[in-house]
């Protein structure tokens, strides 16, 4: 749909209720969705949709079904395309996407009759690439014939608006693994995940938790469970199956999960969503400070490494559950820190190594 078009239903459709403003800075300093869409249909409107984090909370609540991200997310598709230039800021997260699709740092490794393969994601390679390595293993074992594919899926790209860019880039992907015969991508990234889901919905697209199970003895003669809260990622807002299992898991290693408020369907953004911080620091913060109000002292387990590196700079302790499932003990006493760049590029370099000389055997 085009903007106008999107514009016109908003602004038709939205009573004013205010339900949608009232956990969104975003909407706080620049209106409700109808007014914001009244603005844009009359081009005379003064909002950034950079600063919107496409977290998809106000599609969640709003009690007219209404989409209003994705009227934000047509205006940054908008704006890019009458100046490219905007993109100049966003230098930093491009390249990252850039040397994600390189040759350098992809990988495609299909064996034989190979039909699913697992696709990590580029922020865990980097950030636990020895978790990841062991999710990989773990994961072998009930799949026969994994593959592995290590690429960007260019959600950055996407949630710039340079749409034209995401779909040449995510098209090309799509036919790779056509090409070879992949019928299902296991991905420990929920921003892989939603892309694949919104984007390829001819695959099969799964989370790789759904085939995990937790060592159960793990916490032996521990005399009392770790009390644990959780951080559902905004890109699984929509699959309440993956937010189950990924309880089921924490509640198989005997923890004492308790639940945040605004969790599940309506989540927070950590605050990274939408590459918002590049152009106002502050709105962005705003989302990991009311995280960290919510869960006080408690240690925050995520399934997403953007999610876990986003909240810890608002001092909350993060534990992601791929390093939970697989040293829980380590993970939990802070052992196990999370690598940062330049060694994050050195370590999926390391990790791609891996897995060519596994797959070759
Ligand atoms: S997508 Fe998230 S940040 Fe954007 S308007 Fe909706 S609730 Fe606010
Ligand atoms: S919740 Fe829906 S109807 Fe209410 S102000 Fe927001 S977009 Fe409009």
């Amino acid at each position: 749909m085009s903007l106008p078009d999107l514009a016109g239903k908003v602004h038709a459709e939205c009573v004013r209720c205010g339900l949608c403003a009232e956990q969104c800075a975003f909407l706080q300093k620049y209106g409700l969705p109808g007014d914001i869409a009244k603005s844009v249909l009359n081009s005379r409107f003064q909002v950034d949709p950079f600063e919107c984090s496409l977290c998809q909370l106000c599609t969640e609540v709003c009690p007219e079904g209404i989409n209003p991200s994705q009227m934000f997310l047509s205006m940054r598709t908008q704006s890019v395309s009458r100046s490219p230039a905007i993109l100049k800021k966003y230098r930093r997260i491009l390249a990252y996407e850039a040397l994600g699709r390189s040759g350098l740092m992809s990988l495609y490794k299909t064996p034989e009759g190979c039909r699913a393969v697992f696709f990590p994601g580029c922020s865990i390679s980097g950030t636990r690439s020895e978790s990841t390595w062991k999710l990989f293993q773990g994961l072998r074992k009930s799949v026969p014939g994994l593959g592995v594919v290590l690429d960007c899926c260019c959600k950055p790209s996407h949630d710039l608006g340079n749409m034209d860019k995401f779909r040449n880039s995510f098209q090309r992907i799509v036919s790779r693994l056509h090409a070879r015969g992949v019928e299902e991508i296991i991905t420990a990234c929920p921003s892989c995940f939603w892309i694949f889901k919104s984007y390829a919905r001819h695959l099969c697209v799964k989370m790789i938790w759904e085939y995990l199970n937790p060592d159960k003895d793990c916490l032996a003669g521990s005399e009392k469970r770790p009390r644990v809260r959780l951080h559902d990622p905004c890109t699984i807002r929509f699959f309440p199956d993956v937010q189950e299992k990924v309880r089921a898991l924490i509640r198989g290693l005997d923890l004492d999960l308790q639940e945040l408020p605004l969790n599940s369907r309506k989540t927070l953004c950590c605050g990274e969503g939408g590459s918002v911080g590049f152009v106002n620091k502050d709105t962005a913060m705003k989302w990991g400070r009311m995280r960290k109000e919510q869960a006080g002292n408690d240690a925050v387990i995520t399934y997403c490494a953007g999610c876990a590196g986003f909240l810890s700079l608002s001092g909350i302790t993060t534990v992601h559950l791929a390093d939970l499932l697989l040293d829980l003990k380590k993970a939990l006493s802070g052992e196990i820190i999370p690598d940062k760049p330049p060694m994050t590029y050195w370590n999926r370099l390391r990790l791609k190594r891996r897995f060519v000389r596994a797959l070759l055997k």
